[in-house]
């Protein structure tokens, strides 16, 4: 076999990460994603994409899914994540994803998949009906990633154990064509709001797609929206206790304290110690405050570079070249070592 491409012998750390566009985005996606996305652009090479594959796991309506990736895209910008230093694109323009996923499918195994609670918790009663893109999701995450040679993904915590499974997919691939291709990639879950919790149930995480719009932030509500919302939010009759521990098994309140640290970037120790004794009347008021003042700037961003669809269009297939670029000696390397001629 002759290699017209050389494996790498040691990684370039690469960061690669993603949000789906099946819905507006959430105060989680922020916090959890989109704002320590921000915090790794410059430091080493970062690539962020819009994962439209992954959103058609699910239906969706073809007008809201555009809208929708385009709007994901203004959210990365209006957060400040650069397009000139970061590579920000939607997935479904490298096709590589889903080639490379076709071979990840022939890699993982259906036990493996079966272990994942994602699909557990999204497919609930309902498993023999959802499809099979939705089972499969996983080992597209893996291609995602891999299809990068990304070293560190920047995830919320519900992501750790598709990161996981990225890396036993890995292993498996380099164990069964006896080379070291694809990467040990590491999970990058760090700070106080990695799982930003359900406002009306503090046991379930926010998500774009819960079915109530009063259990979440969305980055683009408007400030008396928050207020109501936050005023809303389940909590318990107790005021702030004076130290973390006092919290532990009051999920709600918890929730809050950790928003607030996150959006302040204190620690959870500090904003409870600067709020020991406050009663709810006092903290979420001052919670609401603190959301509005820094949602509001990318908010209004956000309208603003969604008024020039064609603009983003523009930076969306710009950065699909660039991604393109990377992904184009790995991919083909990739058939090589499976044996697929092209
Ligand atoms: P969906 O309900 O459609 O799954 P989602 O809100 O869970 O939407 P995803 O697109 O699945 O968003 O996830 C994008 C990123 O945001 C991932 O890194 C995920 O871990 C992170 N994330 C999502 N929800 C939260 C949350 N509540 N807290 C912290 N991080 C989150
Ligand atoms: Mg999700």
């Amino acid at each position: 076999m002759t290699q017209t491409t050389p494996t790498p012998a040691a990684f370039t750390q690469r960061v690669f990460s993603g949000i789906k566009p099946s819905g507006g985005l959430t105060l989680g996606n922020y916090l959890g994603a989109i704002k320590r996305f921000v915090g790794m652009q410059g430091q080493m090479e970062t690539i962020y994409c819009v994962v439209d594959l992954h959103a058609i796991t699910v239906w969706q309506d073809p007008g809201e899914l555009s809208h929708a990736t385009r709007e994901v895209a203004a959210g990365y910008i209006a957060a400040g994540l650069d397009p000139t230093q970061s590579i920000l694109f939607n997935q479904s323009r490298v096709s590589g994803h889903a080639e490379l996923a076709w071979i990840f499918n022939c890699v993982a195994r259906v036990g493996w998949m079966n272990r994942m609670t994602q699909f557990k918790d999204k497919a609930g009663s309902n498993a023999e009906k959802v499809s099979l893109g939705l089972y499969a999701y996983p080992s597209l995450m893996a291609a995602d990633i891999l299809l990068y040679h990304a070293t560190h993904v920047p995830v919320g915590e519900d992501q750790k154990q598709h990161v996981e499974l990225t890396r036993d997919i890995a292993a498996k691939f380099n164990h069964d064509f006896k080379i070291d291709f694809f990467p040990e990639t590491e999970a990058v879950i760090d700070g106080p709001a990695t799982r930003v919790m359900n406002l009306r149930d503090g046991t379930k995480k926010m998500s774009k797609s819960g079915d109530s719009d009063m259990e979440r932030i969305n980055m683009r509500d408007d400030a008396d929206t928050i207020a109501k919302k936050f005023r809303k939010a389940k909590t318990d009759p107790e005021p702030l206790p004076d130290t973390l521990d006092g919290l532990k098994d009051r999920a709600e309140a918890r929730n809050l304290i950790d928003i607030y640290a996150a959006l302040s970037d204190a620690t959870p120790e500090a904003v409870i110690s600067e709020y020991a004794g406050a009663g709810w009347g006092r903290f979420k008021p001052a919670l609401a405050d603190l959301a509005v003042a820094k949602l509001a700037p990318i908010s209004e961003e956000m309208t603003r570079l969604m008024d020039d669809p064609a603009e983003i269009d523009r930076i969306l297939a710009d950065g699909a070249d660039r991604a393109r670029a990377i992904a184009a000696p790995i991919l083909a390397r990739t058939y090589e070592i499976v044996g697929l001629l092209r």
